[in-house]
């Protein structure tokens, strides 16, 4: 039986540094501590808050349930061929560890994905995207145990529903499954994908066919760490907001009136504005008010240096909120997930 430790704060368990305790806390490292855990809460009548690496969540309060601390690890080479590695990495494993893992064998896939914090497990819960790939685009299946039975299902997929930092575990199977392991398809071909801008910049004196998976992870490293605050330094949640995906009449209405305004093609009716972009030019960028900040060298980042509590960020991304409504009719919608 795994120990189910009573009003246990949660401050080194969230990258936003919030002080906020969770009437219970369990750490699970296999899938019988986990239905353990689950039968616990059951019977208590207790909430579940998953957690992972808590990079992406609010603790808005304390939380009045069981935090269900998910630590299962382990790495399967399920199966190959001359073209493609199966890999199956259980939820608890490090996110980053999982993209130096995939480099030390040269497989390709995972590295434009480098240094994105938090665990496998959260992965698929809003298919991470970073540099031009997005989690879908690696992701074979994962396994998972259905909350309410406590039974194990397989996701093909198809029935994840993968969308712009969503998928099916945000909608419609929201708190109902806990992912206990992610299957990758990585590619033993080389498959450099240098569409994101920036990337395209760095490497354009380089041949494509020279260019390896490690140095396109270091290369998306040092950019990130150059714009990116480190949370063991700087408490937060990476981008607050997500992007708006808006109409693309709409886009092409505030093209008209902010000229410089970043748009990006989504399909055919839609396209996707950078929230941070908005977010800097209402006047937020550096800004900071009763510990919290706006990141000076990315927006779209709300710090906690001076380890606020939950409701004075969420105050201050209101207040961003507004203003970006005010300026260009645009809601914000925050990309964290918000406990309780
Ligand atoms: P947590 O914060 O612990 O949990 C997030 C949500 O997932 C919660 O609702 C939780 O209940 C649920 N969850 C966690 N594990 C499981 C599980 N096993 N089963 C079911 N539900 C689960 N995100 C990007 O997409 N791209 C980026 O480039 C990126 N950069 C970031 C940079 C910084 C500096 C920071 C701090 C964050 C960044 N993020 C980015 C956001 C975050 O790292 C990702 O969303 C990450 O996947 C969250 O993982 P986690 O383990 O910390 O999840
Ligand atoms: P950036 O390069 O300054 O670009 C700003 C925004 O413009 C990004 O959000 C990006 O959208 C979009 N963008 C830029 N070029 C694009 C293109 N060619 N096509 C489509 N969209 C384009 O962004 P950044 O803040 O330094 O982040 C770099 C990457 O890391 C981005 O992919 C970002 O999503 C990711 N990141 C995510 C988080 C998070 O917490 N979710 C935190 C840090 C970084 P996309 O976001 O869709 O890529």
């Amino acid at each position: 039986m795994p120990l189910f430790l009573p009003d246990f704060n949660l401050k080194n368990y969230n990258t936003l540094g919030v002080s906020a305790s969770a009437r219970f806390y369990v750490s699970v490292t296999n899938e019988q501590e986990l239905r353990e855990a689950l039968q616990f809460a059951a019977q208590e009548n207790l909430p579940l808050l998953i957690l992972g690496g808590g990079s992406n969540i609010v603790l808005s309060d304390n939380f009045p349930g069981l935090a269900l601390h998910m630590r299962i690890q382990g790495k399967t080479l399920v199966s190959e061929n001359d073209e493609y590695v199966w890999l199956q990495v259980a939820a608890g494993e490090n996110w980053h560890s999982l993209v130096e893992y995939s480099l030390k064998y040269h497989y390709w896939g995972l590295e434009n994905l480098s240094l994105i914090p938090g665990s496998v497990g959260a992965a698929p819960i809003q298919n991470i995207g970073a540099y031009g790939v997005e989690l879908k685009d690696v992701f074979e299946e994962l396994s998972a145990v259905d909350i309410r039975s406590g039974l194990s299902v397989t996701f093909i997929k198809d029935s994840c529903a993968f969308g712009y930092r969503d998928s099916v575990f945000k909608n419609q199977l929201k708190d109902q499954y806990i992912i206990t392991s992610v299957t990758f398809k990585l590619n033993k071909i080389p498959q450099p994908n240098l569409t994101y801008p920036v990337l395209a910049e760095r490497f354009a004196h380089r041949s494509i066919n020279e260019i390896n998976p490690q140095e396109i992870s270091q290369m998306v490293c040092d950019i990130r760490q150059q714009k990116l605050p480190d949370p063991a330094q700087i408490p937060n949640v990476g981008s607050f907001f997500k992007n708006p995906v808006v109409a693309r009449n709409e886009g092409a209405r505030l093209q008209q009136l902010f000229p410089d305004l970043a748009v990006y093609p989504v399909d055919e009716s839609h396209v996707k504005l950078a929230a941070g972009w908005l977010i800097e030019r209402a006047g937020w960028r550096g800004y900071s008010e009763n510990g919290t900040g706006v990141h000076a060298q990315q927006a779209l980042v709300l710090t906690n240096p001076g380890g606020a509590d939950g409701k004075a960020i969420l105050a201050l991304a209101q207040k961003i909120q507004d203003s970006v409504a005010k300026k260009y009719g645009i809601d914000l919608e925050p990309e964290p997930r918000i406990y309780p």
